[in-house]
């Protein structure tokens, strides 16, 4: 029998464990990257390149711990610290393509503009630019999204913006503090990267201040007692409880920025878990001053901001949008994915119902996780792999309709714009590799405990089933000693080769 080949869009954290997984279930995988390395959005570059979406700043550090945002079955070697810069990030990415032997599955400088039914010959057509321009098309059994959830900055449009004179940034274009020492800032967003660009500025003698759309809760990256914050929250025995969940949360994080303070009635989300940020120095910049928050904005004029509550703020040299990121696939038609209200009908994020054959196409990793990427991009990957050779059945559509429909009523009631959080268990379930608590109550006595009350770090789902790895259970009982080890005495990651 021919092999089935599959078209590969993307070579990030998400195209990488697709090839790697199609490989796994005998399917010729071809990846198209159109940029000139593997690696993403962890490639740190100066500049945006060319249809580049999200981008790291300099200091970046990881806000997953590396025993939790690793692939399930390379981690990272233990003399990496617990939070990792880029270059450790882009080396542990490189050091996976290398082992697997991925990247001669990968064409690089090659952009796919256009995703197609063909009407004879294989499934997909592709339309593919080369790095001279040259267009060409291509055949494909089946398709792999691997673009990125982070794909369209999102600027939110307030009146007089155009007129304003200072600096006007998204996010992704900001790299060093330097251009805005002794400057007068306004941030606009307060999750991740917005408390994280604040808290650079301050630091280096920027006039910060912030503002958010509703208030939040500061996480230090390390709680008190040495461990990781997100190998503190995310345990099964935890995220079954919400009011545990935010009784933890409430007794590790070192700051709450209230709704009031933010210029917005409380809002009616209660759970602190959903509005975290994650952060070791903007409570201590906050009670220094050195940052400030500010209410809802109203306008801006050619030098000032005036907010909603008639406050001004005067001379503002620059604003920046940490406002996050619109939901775009541009290679394929709006339409296969979301219904006339916008709901993605996308069956576990996957499989885009709205197709008359919904097992040809696959996105991976295009949701908005509770927790890291990179094991949501590592089971999407699999359960693609495994659908498409024929390993994995999906349910009739009306079954997958229902379930898609559950989950829009869940998201709507959380509040996000786009699909969220899906849970890994579910998804290792559908793949036939989620343990059993009770199975390993009798099996393995010691592992059940860790199921229940350790972390859930991404080896959980390599343990049995279709691509068990030997070493999952050794590391996950070593989770927590190969997190801190490295705080003992670093040896360099980056150096060498
Ligand atoms: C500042 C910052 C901090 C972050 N920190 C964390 C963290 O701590 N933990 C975590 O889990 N995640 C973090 N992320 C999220 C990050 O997106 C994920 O870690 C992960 O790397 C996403 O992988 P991906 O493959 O889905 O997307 P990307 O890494 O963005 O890769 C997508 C690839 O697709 C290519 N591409 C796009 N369109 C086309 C096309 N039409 N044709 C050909 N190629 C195309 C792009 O060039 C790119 O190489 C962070 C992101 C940012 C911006």
């Amino acid at each position: 029998m021919a092999t089935k080949r599959v078209a590969i869009v993307g070579a990030g954290v998400a195209g990488l464990t697709s090839i790697k997984s199609c490989l796994e279930e005998n399917l010729e995988p071809i990846c198209f990257e159109r940029h000139d390395k593997l690696g993403g959005v962890w490639n740190y570059s100066r500049e945006l390149r060319p249809g580049q979406g999200s981008a790291l700043y300099n200091s970046v550090v990881s806000n997953d711990s590396k025993e939790m945002m690793t692939f399930s079955d390379f981690p990272y070697p233990k003399e990496c610290p617990p939070f990792l810069s880029h270059p450790m990030v882009l080396r542990h990415i490189r050091n996976y393509a290398q082992h697997f032997d991925l990247e001669k599955h990968i064409r690089f400088n090659t952009d796919v503009i256009d995703v197609q039914r063909n009407n004879d010959g294989k499934y997909w057509k592709l339309q593919i630019k080369d790095k001279d321009d040259k267009i060409s098309t291509e055949e494909f059994d089946y398709v792999m999204i691997c673009t990125s959830v982070y794909n369209r900055p999102f600027t939110p449009s307030y009146p007089g913006l155009e007129n304003f004179k200072g600096t006007k940034i998204h996010s992704n274009m900001y790299r060093e503090p330097t251009e805005f020492k002794e400057k007068k800032v306004l941030v606009v967003g307060g999750r991740m990267s917005g408390g994280e660009i604040a808290t650079e500025l301050a630091r280096n003698r920027a006039e910060v201040y912030i503002n958010m759309r509703h208030g939040v809760w500061i996480v230090p990256r390390i709680c008190q007692d040495g461990r990781p914050f997100d190998m503190t929250l995310f345990i099964r025995a935890l995220i079954k409880s919400p009011s545990k969940l935010t009784a933890e949360i409430e007794k590790i994080c070192t700051g709450k920025i209230s709704d009031e303070q933010c210029g917005v009635q409380g809002s009616e989300i209660r759970s602190a878990g959903r509005r975290l940020t994650i952060s070791d120095d903007m409570s201590e910049c906050l009670a220094r001053g050195q940052i400030k928050t500010v209410g809802g904005i109203k306008e801006f004029q050619e030098d000032d901001v005036i907010f909603n509550d008639g406050s001004t703020l005067e001379n503002v040299d620059a604003v920046i949008f940490a406002t996050g990121y619109d939901f775009a696939v541009p290679i394929i038609d709006d339409s296969w994915i979301f219904d006339k209200s916008g709901n993605a009908e996308v069956y576990k994020y996957i499989f885009p119902v709205r197709l008359e054959d919904p097992k040809r196409l696959a996105l991976i990793n295009l949701v908005h996780t509770r927790g890291s990427h990179w094991p949501v991009a590592e089971l999407h990957a699999r359960i693609a792999a495994r659908v498409f050779a024929g390993n994995i059945d999906l349910p009739d559509k009306e079954t997958m309709k229902k379930d898609i429909d559950e989950k829009i009523k869940y998201v709507k009631n959380k509040y996000f714009r786009v699909p969220a959080g899906p849970n890994t268990d579910d998804l290792a379930d559908m793949l036939g590799v989620k343990p059993s608590f009770g199975h390993l109550s009798l099996s393995d006595p010691q592992l059940a405990m860790a199921f229940e009350y350790g972390p859930m770090v991404p080896y959980w789902y390599r343990l049995q089933g279709p691509g068990a790895w030997p070493g999952a259970r050794d590391r996950i009982m070593k989770a927590m000693e190969n997190t801190s080890y490295a705080m003992k005495g670093y040896q360099s990651f980056t150096e060498g080769k």
